[in-house]
C-alpha cells in the first residue's frame, strides 16, 4: 500500500480492499463501468494482498466470456498475421499460406482457448470442478467458435502496406511523442490515444486510405447501442491522436463487425466531434472525483448487481438488493447472508438467513465440502428445491456456489 491508497473493509475475512487510484488512461468500458456503479468499479480493481497477488479482485468467468475472448484472440492472430505478411486481400492465396502456417482456424483457436484456460489457474474462487466443467465446455465449442471466426474472417477488408504501429519504432517518421503515423493499409490492434484527455482505446482493425480512415471493431455479442457509442468515441480518438495521425486525416468509415455482418455507423462530423469530447471530458473529470471521494458509491439495483463479481463484498447488496429466498419461486437462484447451523446429515446443513425470524433453509453441499457450523457467511448461487413432503426449504449448491465468511 503507498501512500494516498485508501482501505476498503469489505467485511469478508481476508478481502480488505486496497482501492486504486485513478489510472492514467481511461477507456470507453472503464468509463462505463464506474458510470454503472463506482464501487463495482473499485472493487474490481482494487489490490487485496491478504487473499492474493493477483491483479484487482479474483473473477469468476463465465462460459459465454471466455469464449467471446477466444473467438477475439483467434481474429487478433489471424488477422495480425495477415497484415504483417503484406496480403493483398483475405481471400489472397498468400493469406491462404499465413493461415496454413499458422496451422489452421482449429489449432489457432485451440490454442487461443488453451492460453485462456491457463489463465485461470492460481484463481482462489475456481475449485477443480469448475475449472473442470469450464475445460470441458470450451473444448467442446471449438467447432462453434471456428464458425464464428470464419464469418468474420471471410468480410473483413484488408490491404497491403500497413506495419505494425509500435512504440519508437518507425512504419512513418516518428512523432514528436515517439509514436509512429499509421501509414497506408492496414493494421491489426492499433492503440489511439487522446493524451490531453487520458483516454485510449485499442481498435480491432483499421486501413488508411487516401479517403482517411477505416475503422473496424469486432463484436463478440449482440447487437448494441453501445457498440455506436464505442466506435464514435474511436472516431473522436483517431481525430485526437497526433502520433498515429499527425496529418489530422478524416475518418472514412466506422464498423461495427459480427459474424457474417456488417453494420456501417455514421460517421460524426466536427461539431459532433466536439460533443463527444466535451462528453468524454465531463465524464473522465465525475470517473476521477468518484475515485477520490473515498469510499466508493455504491449503486445498487437488480440490474446492476445480478451478475457483479463483487457482490458478497458490497454490503449495499446485502441490504437492499439479495432477495428473501422465503418470497422465491422453486428453482430460482439466490444469494443468501446467514449463519451456518448444525449438520443435519452427511451432507446437509441447517442455515439462518438473516433478516428472517424462526425460520430456517436446509442447505445440501456436494461431497467433499465442509461448511463452517456457527459461522455468518455469505453464499452466492444457491438453488431452491422445493420439498413436497416436507414443509422445508431446501436450497442445493453446486460446484459454482460461492461461500464467504464474514470477518
Ligand atoms: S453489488 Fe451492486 S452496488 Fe455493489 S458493487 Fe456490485 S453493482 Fe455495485
Amino acid at each position: 500500500m503507498t501512500t494516498g491508497q485508501a482501505r476498503f473493509e469489505t467485511g469478508i475475512e481476508s478481502s480488505a480492499a486496497i482501492l486504486p487510484g485513478p489510472p492514467p488512461h481511461w477507456s470507453f468500458s472503464s468509463l462505463r463501468e464506474i458510470r454503472t456503479c463506482p464501487r463495482r468499479y473499485a472493487l474490481s480493481r482494487a489490490s487485496y494482498p491478504d487473499l492474493w497477488e493477483g491483479p484487482g479482485y479474483p473473477h469468476v468467468p463465465a462460459l459465454a466470456t471466455i469464449f467471446g475472448h477466444v473467438v477475439h484472440d483467434s481474429l487478433e492472430t489471424i488477422v495480425k498475421a495477415v497484415v504483417a505478411a503484406g496480403c493483398e486481400s483475405i481471400q489472397s492465396p498468400e493469406a491462404v499460406t499465413v493461415l496454413r502456417e499458422l496451422g489452421g482456424y482449429t489449432r489457432v483457436i485451440e490454442r487461443a482457448a488453451e492460453r485462456r484456460l491457463a489463465g485461470l489457474h492460481g484463481n482462489p474462487r475456481l475449485n477443480d470442478d469448475l475449472r473442470q466443467s469450464i475445460q470441458r465446455n470450451l473444448r467442446g465449442r471449438i467447432a462453434d467458435a471456428r464458425v464464428q471466426v470464419q464469418a468474420y474472417i471471410s468480410s473483413a477488408v484488408i490491404t497491403p502496406g500497413g506495419k505494425p504501429p509500435r512504440e519508437g519504432r518507425s512504419s512513418g517518421a516518428p512523432s514528436p511523442g515517439g509514436r509512429s503515423p499509421l501509414l497506408p493499409g492496414s493494421h491489426a490492434e492499433v492503440t489511439l490515444t487522446a493524451s490531453r484527455l487520458r483516454l485510449r482505446g485499442r481498435v480491432d482493425l483499421m486501413r488508411i486510405t487516401e479517403s482517411g480512415a477505416h475503422i473496424v471493431d469486432y463484436k463478440t455479442g449482440s447487437e448494441s447501442p453501445s457498440h455506436v457509442e464505442q466506435l464514435r468515441l474511436y472516431a473522436l480518438l483517431w481525430t485526437l491522436d497526433a502520433g498515429a495521425n499527425p496529418d489530422r486525416r478524416p475518418v472514412a468509415s466506422l464498423t461495427a463487425a459480427y459474424p457474417g455482418r456488417d453494420t456501417a455507423i455514421p460517421v460524426p462530423g466536427e461539431p459532433e466531434l466536439d460533443d463527444i469530447e466535451k462528453q468524454a471530458a465531463t465524464s473522465i473529470e465525475e470517473a476521477d472525483a468518484e475515485l477520490a471521494a473515498g469510499e466508493p458509491r455504491a449503486i445498487p439495483s437488480s440490474q446492476n448487481c445480478s451478475n457483479c463479481d463483487v457482490r458478497h463484498l458490497c454490503d449495499a447488496y446485502w441490504s437492499s438488493v439479495a432477495p428473501d429466498p422465503f418470497d422465491l419461486p422453486d428453482q430460482a437462484k439466490f444469494d443468501c447472508q446467514g449463519m451456518i447451523g448444525v449438520r443435519n446429515g452427511q451432507r446437509i446443513w441447517s442455515f439462518h438467513p438473516e433478516g428472517v425470524t424462526r425460520r430456517e433453509i436446509l442447505i445440501h453441499a456436494p461431497t467433499g465440502l465442509e461448511l463452517p457450523t456457527g459461522r455468518r457467511v455469505r453464499v452466492l448461487g444457491l438453488r431452491l428445491n422445493a420439498d413436497p413432503e416436507t414443509r422445508t426449504t431446501v436450497a442445493l449448491m453446486n460446484s459454482a456456489t460461492e461461500v464467504f465468511q464474514l470477518a
